[in-house]
Protein backbone atom coordinates (compact mmCIF):
# COMPACT_ATOMS: atom_id res chain seq x y z
CA UNK A 1 0.00 0.00 0.00
CA UNK A 2 2.53 2.29 1.16
CA UNK A 3 4.83 1.42 -1.61
CA UNK A 4 1.98 2.33 -4.52
CA UNK A 5 1.48 5.67 -2.58
CA UNK A 6 5.43 6.12 -3.18
CA UNK A 7 5.59 4.95 -6.76
CA UNK A 8 2.15 7.27 -7.41
CA UNK A 9 4.05 10.06 -6.08
CA UNK A 10 7.32 9.27 -7.60
CA UNK A 11 5.77 9.79 -10.95
CA UNK A 12 3.84 12.81 -10.19
CA UNK A 13 7.33 14.38 -9.31
CA UNK A 14 8.61 12.86 -12.83
CA UNK A 15 6.02 14.31 -14.95
CA UNK A 16 6.39 17.53 -13.40
CA UNK A 17 9.83 17.95 -13.77
CA UNK A 18 9.66 16.55 -17.27
CA UNK A 19 6.89 19.11 -18.17
CA UNK A 20 9.46 22.02 -16.49
CA UNK A 21 11.92 20.81 -18.26
CA UNK A 22 10.35 21.10 -21.62
CA UNK A 23 8.19 23.61 -21.11
CA UNK A 24 11.24 26.15 -20.20
CA UNK A 25 11.24 28.48 -23.36
CA UNK A 26 7.74 28.68 -23.55
CA UNK A 27 5.67 32.07 -22.89
CA UNK A 28 8.83 33.50 -25.22
CA UNK A 29 11.93 33.00 -22.62
CA UNK A 30 15.06 31.80 -23.87
CA UNK A 31 18.71 30.32 -22.47
CA UNK A 32 19.87 33.92 -21.48
CA UNK A 33 16.41 35.16 -20.30
CA UNK A 34 15.13 32.07 -18.05
CA UNK A 35 11.66 31.65 -16.67
CA UNK A 36 11.96 32.03 -12.14
CA UNK A 37 11.39 28.99 -10.11
CA UNK A 38 7.85 29.91 -9.37
CA UNK A 39 7.12 31.01 -12.86
CA UNK A 40 8.37 27.07 -14.13
CA UNK A 41 5.90 26.32 -10.87
CA UNK A 42 3.02 28.05 -12.77
CA UNK A 43 3.43 26.73 -16.00
CA UNK A 44 3.16 23.40 -15.25
CA UNK A 45 -0.55 23.45 -14.34
CA UNK A 46 -1.14 26.69 -16.82
CA UNK A 47 0.87 26.33 -20.02
CA UNK A 48 -1.13 28.86 -21.93
CA UNK A 49 -1.75 32.12 -20.31
CA UNK A 50 -3.87 33.92 -21.93
CA UNK A 51 -7.48 35.54 -22.04
CA UNK A 52 -8.13 36.61 -25.23
CA UNK A 53 -11.58 36.30 -27.10
CA UNK A 54 -11.72 32.85 -28.07
CA UNK A 55 -9.98 31.77 -24.39
CA UNK A 56 -10.96 34.25 -21.54
CA UNK A 57 -14.14 34.69 -19.90
CA UNK A 58 -17.18 35.41 -22.43
CA UNK A 59 -19.10 37.97 -20.11
CA UNK A 60 -15.79 39.88 -20.22
CA UNK A 61 -16.01 39.94 -24.19
CA UNK A 62 -19.54 39.62 -25.46
CA UNK A 63 -21.21 40.04 -22.78
CA UNK A 64 -22.78 36.51 -22.94
CA UNK A 65 -22.95 34.18 -19.89
CA UNK A 66 -20.22 31.32 -19.44
CA UNK A 67 -20.51 28.15 -20.09
CA UNK A 68 -20.93 27.14 -16.78
CA UNK A 69 -23.47 29.52 -15.97
CA UNK A 70 -25.25 28.06 -19.07
CA UNK A 71 -24.97 24.91 -18.22
CA UNK A 72 -26.12 25.38 -14.19
CA UNK A 73 -29.32 27.75 -15.88
CA UNK A 74 -30.43 24.44 -18.42
CA UNK A 75 -30.37 22.14 -15.40
CA UNK A 76 -32.18 24.50 -12.67
CA UNK A 77 -34.22 26.32 -13.90
CA UNK A 78 -35.04 25.06 -17.47
CA UNK A 79 -35.40 21.39 -15.95
CA UNK A 80 -37.74 22.83 -13.39
CA UNK A 81 -40.00 24.79 -15.95
CA UNK A 82 -40.05 21.54 -17.74
CA UNK A 83 -41.15 19.64 -14.92
CA UNK A 84 -44.23 22.20 -14.10
CA UNK A 85 -45.02 22.13 -17.90
CA UNK A 86 -45.80 18.07 -16.75
CA UNK A 87 -47.38 18.12 -13.99
CA UNK A 88 -49.76 20.55 -15.40
CA UNK A 89 -50.48 18.28 -18.04
CA UNK A 90 -50.82 15.43 -15.73
CA UNK A 91 -52.65 17.35 -13.78
CA UNK A 92 -55.59 17.71 -16.42
CA UNK A 93 -55.04 22.02 -15.88
CA UNK A 94 -56.58 23.83 -18.49
CA UNK A 95 -54.55 25.03 -21.49
CA UNK A 96 -53.48 28.30 -20.26
CA UNK A 97 -51.74 29.00 -23.62
CA UNK A 98 -52.91 31.73 -26.03
ZN1 LIG B 1 -6.13 32.70 -26.14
Amino acid sequence: MTEEKDLARALRRHHAARLKQNRQFYWGRSSHDPLTSRQRGILLHTAHVCSCFGCGNPRRWFGEKSMQERRWLQETVFDALRAEQTDAQAGGCEDTSP
